[in-house]
C-alpha cells in the first residue's frame, strides 16, 4: 500500500463521502443523530440510500446486506441485490426504507423460548453512529436486531442503550458540578485481539480443529514457551507478509490498526487498534476477527480465535481498555496532576470502583464462556475473582481519602538510562500489574479478563449500565446538597470505605489471593454454569430493568442461551473426541502394538538369544494403555448418552456437562496424549503439537 492516509477507510461510507455525496440539509440532520443521538427522518434516510448506493455500484457492488450480532456469537448477514425490474430491464435501486428496516426470517436465531418458531418475524434496523462498509462487492450496512413483538435479539441494542444511559447519568452529574457545556458523554474502547496462526496442511489434518477450535489430544512439545523468546520476538516472514496484508485490508475498512507482535506462545500473535466509541469498537472487532480468518486463507494460513486452541501453552485472550470522555474533549478517568483536589475524577473513579464491587459477579459472567474456562485462573490469565488495580499513586490517593490522611503525589521520576547516548525520559506514574482483572493503566481501566473469541458488546454494556447505575445514585445523593462540593467528598470517602475490598494490588495469579479473596467476600465462580446461575440474580434483574437496558424475559432468554450453548460446544467436543479415539487413535495403536507382537514373535523362532527387551516393554506399556483408553472411552461415551437423557433444566445439563463429560475428557486426553509419546510418529494419526505449532 503506497498512500495509506489515501486509502484509509476506501471501503467506507466515512464522513468525508458524507460530506461530499450527501445535500447539506441532509448531512447535517445525519451528523445530529449519529453525534446527538437525534433520531432520524425517513426522508433523511431516503437521501442518504441513494447516495450510499451510488458510492457502492460505482465500486462494484451489486448486493447490500443488514449485518447483525445475534445472540449465537459471530455476527449474521442476508445479501439482497439493488435490482429493480424497469421496462424490460433493470435499474439499481436502494430506498430509505430498505436502508432502515430488513426483515431477516428470525426463527432459526437463538430466542431462548422468547418467542416459538412459528412467530418468526424479525426486524433489523439501521444502527447509523456506525459506517457502512464495502466487502466482497457487498455494501454491509450495520443493524440492530430485534424480533415482532420488539423483544432485542441481539448483542448491538444493548450496548447502544447502555451508551446512552451513560451518557444521561454522567451529564447529569457534571452539570451539577458545573460543567454546564458537556451536552454528551461517550465510552470509548480499544480491544487489544491475540490470535494463533498455523499452517492450513496442518489443519486440515485434526478434525478437533475442525469441529471446535481447538485440539483435545496431543502430547505437548519437547519445546513449549519457556525460553519466552517468541514474546516480542523477530516476526517470521510468513507472519509479517500475512499481518502486513491483515492491516491493509483493515485500514481500506477504516479500522485503526496500529500494534502487532508476537505473544507468549509459540505461533501466538496481537493485533491491537487505536481506541474508538465502544460501539464502532465492538463492530470493528468483529468486522477484525473476520478479516483475519479469511486474510489467513490466502496465505495457506488458519487463523485460530479459540481461547485455548492448545493444552501447556498460553491461550488467547483480549484486553478490553475503556474510558469515558465529554463532547467537550475530556477523559472522565484521567487524575490530572491533582487527583487530589480533582473531586470531578474522584467522583467517577468511585462509581467505577463501587460498580466493580457491586456487580463483580456480572463482570466475571459476561466473560463465562467453555473456551475462557480454561483460561481463567490458569497462570496466564487472570483469575476467576474480580478484582481491581488503581497503581501505587492512585491506590496512595484512596488510602489518603479514606483515612483522612495528606496525601503527596508522587512527582514522575526520571528514569536515568546511566547511558550518555541514550536519552532520559520521564516514568509512568504506576509499574504495571499484568495479573490483574481490571486495572487502571493511567487514564483508562483495562478488563483482562475477556477471551479471544468472544464479542465485545457483553462486557461493555454490562459496565456502562453498572457505572451509569452509580453515577445515577451519586446524582440522587447529590442533587440537593447546598455545598455539592463538600457533600461529594463526603461520598467519595463513604463509597471507597464501603467499597476497599475489590481493590487488590498484590499478585493476582498467587494461591494466597485465593484464601484472601474469599475472607473478602469476593465470589470466585469456576466455570460458566457456575458463574451463569447468578445471571439472573435479582439485584441483576434490578440493574437491566431499572436503567433500561434489557427486560427480565431478556435476561431469562439470556441465560437459557448461553446454558444451552455451553453444553452443545461441551457436547461436540466430547463426540469429536470419541471420533478421533475410536476411528483412529485406538485402530492406530492396534495396528502399532501388533507390529511389535510380530516382531517379537519373528525374532523369538529366529533364536532365543535375540533381545526382545525393547519391543516388549513397549509392547507391555502400550497395551496397558490401550486397555485403559478403550475403557475410559466407553466411559465418556456412556456420559454423552447420560447427558442427553438427562431429565433437568439447562442449568443442570450444563452443569453435568463440566462435572462429568468434562471431567472424562480430560481423562481420555491424558491417556491418549500418553500413547502418543509412545507411538511411532508415523503411525500416530494427527500432526503433533511440534509440528503444528513450530510450522509456520
Ligand atoms: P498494552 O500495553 O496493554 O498492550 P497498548 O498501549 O498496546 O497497551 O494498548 C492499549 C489500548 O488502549 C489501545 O487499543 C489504545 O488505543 C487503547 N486506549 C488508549 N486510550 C484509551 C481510552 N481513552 N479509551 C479506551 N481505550 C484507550
Ligand atoms: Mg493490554
Amino acid at each position: 500500500m503506497k498512500n495509506v492516509p489515501q486509502e484509509f477507510g476506501s471501503m467506507v461510507f466515512n464522513d468525508k463521502k458524507m460530506q461530499e455525496r450527501l445535500p447539506k440539509t441532509t448531512y447535517k440532520a445525519l451528523q445530529k443523530t449519529i453525534r446527538d443521538g437525534e433520531p432520524l427522518d425517513l426522508s433523511v434516510a431516503n437521501v442518504v440510500a441513494n447516495a450510499m448506493k451510488d458510492w457502492a455500484v460505482e465500486m462494484g457492488c451489486t448486493h447490500y446486506t443488514h449485518w447483525f450480532q445475534p445472540m449465537t456469537g459471530g455476527t449474521a448477514e442476508k445479501h439482497d441485490s439493488f435490482i429493480q425490474p424497469h421496462g424490460d430491464g433493470v435499474i439499481m435501486e436502494f430506498s430509505g426504507k430498505e436502508l432502515i428496516k430488513g426483515e431477516p426470517d428470525a426463527s432459526s436465531f437463538p430466542s431462548g423460548g422468547i418467542r416459538a418458531t412459528f412467530e418468526a418475524r424479525g426486524y433489523t434496523t439501521w444502527d447509523p453512529t456506525s459506517p457502512a462498509f464495502i466487502r466482497d462487492t457487498t455494501l454491509y450496512i450495520p443493524t440492530a436486531f430485534c424480533s415482532y413483538t420488539g423483544e432485542v435479539l441481539d448483542k448491538k441494542t444493548p450496548l447502544l442503550r447502555s451508551m446512552e444511559k451513560l451518557s444521561t447519568e454522567a451529564v447529569k452529574l457534571l452539570q451539577l458540578l458545573g460543567k454546564s457545556d458537556v451536552h454528551r458523554v461517550t465510552t470509548t474502547v480499544g480491544p487489544e485481539q491475540e490470535y494463533f496462526l498455523i499452517d492450513k496442511k496442518m489443519y486440515d489434518r485434526r478434525p478437533d480443529l475442525i469441529y471446535t477450535g481447538r485440539t483435545l489430544f496431543g502430547a505437548a512439545a519437547p519445546k513449549g514457551q519457556e525460553l519466552a523468546d517468541h514474546y516480542f520476538g523477530s516476526i517470521k516472514s510468513r507472519v509479517s507478509e500475512y499481518m502486513k496484508d491483515l492491516d491493509e485490508e483493515l485500514w481500506k475498512l477504516g479500522v485503526l490498526a496500529k500494534t502487532k507482535h508476537n505473544e507468549v506462545a509459540p505461533s501466538q500473535h496481537e493485533l491491537a487498534p487505536i481506541f474508538s466509541t465502544s460501539n464502532i469498537a465492538t463492530d470493528h472487532n468483529e468486522l477484525t476477527m473476520e478479516v483475519m480468518k479469511k486474510v489467513a486463507e490466502r496465505h495457506g494460513l488458519v487463523c485460530l480465535l479459540h481461547e485455548k486452541p492448545f493444552a501447556g501453552v498460553n491461550g488467547s485472550g483480549k484486553h478490553n481498555n475503556w474510558s469515558i470522555s465529554t463532547d467537550t474533549g475530556e477523559n472522565l478517568l484521567d487524575p490530572g496532576k491533582h487527583p487530589e483536589n480533582n473531586i470531578q475524577f474522584q467522583l467517577f473513579l468511585a462509581a467505577v470502583v463501587k460498580a466493580v464491587d457491586e456487580y463483580q459477579d456480572l463482570l466475571r459472567i459476561t466473560v463465562a464462556s467453555a473456551g475462557n474456562d480454561h483460561r481463567l485462573g490458569a497462570n496466564e490469565a487472570p483469575p476467576a475473582i474480580i478484582s481491581m488495580y488503581l497503581g501505587d499513586d492512585l491506590g496512595a490517593l484512596v488510602d489518603s481519602i479514606i483515612d483522612g490522611t495528606e496525601y503527596t503525589s508522587r512527582a514522575k521520576a526520571r528514569m536515568e538510562t546511566g547511558v550518555d547516548v541514550l536519552p532520559d525520559f520521564k516514568k509512568d506514574n504506576s509499574d504495571r500489574n499484568r495479573t490483574s482483572p481490571f486495572a487502571f493503566t493511567g487514564n483508562k481501566f483495562e478488563f483482562r479478563a475477556l477471551g479471544s473469541s468472544l464479542n465485545i458488546s457483553c462486557p461493555n454494556y454490562m459496565l456502562n449500565t453498572m457505572v451509569a447505575e452509580e453515577l445515577s445514585q451519586f446524582y440522587e445523593e447529590l442533587k440537593n446538597a447546598p455545598d455539592v462540593e463538600a457533600a461529594a467528598k463526603e461520598l467519595v470517602k463513604k463509597v471507597f470505605t464501603e467499597h476497599r475490598r475489590i481493590i487488590f494490588n498484590g499478585d493476582n495469579y498467587a494461591p494466597e489471593w485465593i484464601d484472601e479473596a474469599a475472607r473478602r467476600g469476593l465470589c470466585n465462580y469456576k466455570s460458566l454454569p457456575d458463574a451463569m446461575e447468578h445471571y439472573i440474580d435479582k439485584k441483576n434483574i434490578d440493574l437491566f430493568e431499572k436503567n433500561g437496558i434489557v427486560t427480565e424475559p431478556e435476561m431469562r432468554a439470556r441465560y437459557e442461551i448461553e446454558l444451552e450453548h455451553y453444553s452443545k460446544l461441551l457436547r461436540i467436543e466430547a463426540l469429536t473426541m470419541l471420533d478421533m479415539a475410536k476411528k483412529s487413535i485406538t485402530p492406530q495403536v492396534i495396528s502399532f502394538v501388533n507390529e511389535l507382537a510380530e516382531t517379537v514373535a519373528v525374532k523369538k523362532s529366529v533364536s532365543a538369544s535375540l533381545s526382545v527387551f525393547a519391543e516388549e516393554q513397549l509392547l507391555e506399556s502400550l497395551s496397558d494403555k490401550l486397555e485403559r483408553f478403550v475403557k475410559k472411552t466407553a466411559e465418556l461415551e456412556e456420559a454423552v448418552n447420560n447427558a442427553e437423557n438427562l431429565d433437568g433444566d439447562n442449568l443442570a445439563v450444563a452443569k453435568f456437562y463440566r462435572e462429568t463429560v468434562f471431567e472424562r475428557m480430560a481423562e481420555l486426553r491424558e491417556l491418549g496424549d500418553a500413547m502418543e509419546s509412545e507411538t511411532s510418529a508415523e503411525i500416530w494419526p494427527y500432526p503433533s503439537y511440534g509440528e503444528i505449532l513450530f510450522g509456520v
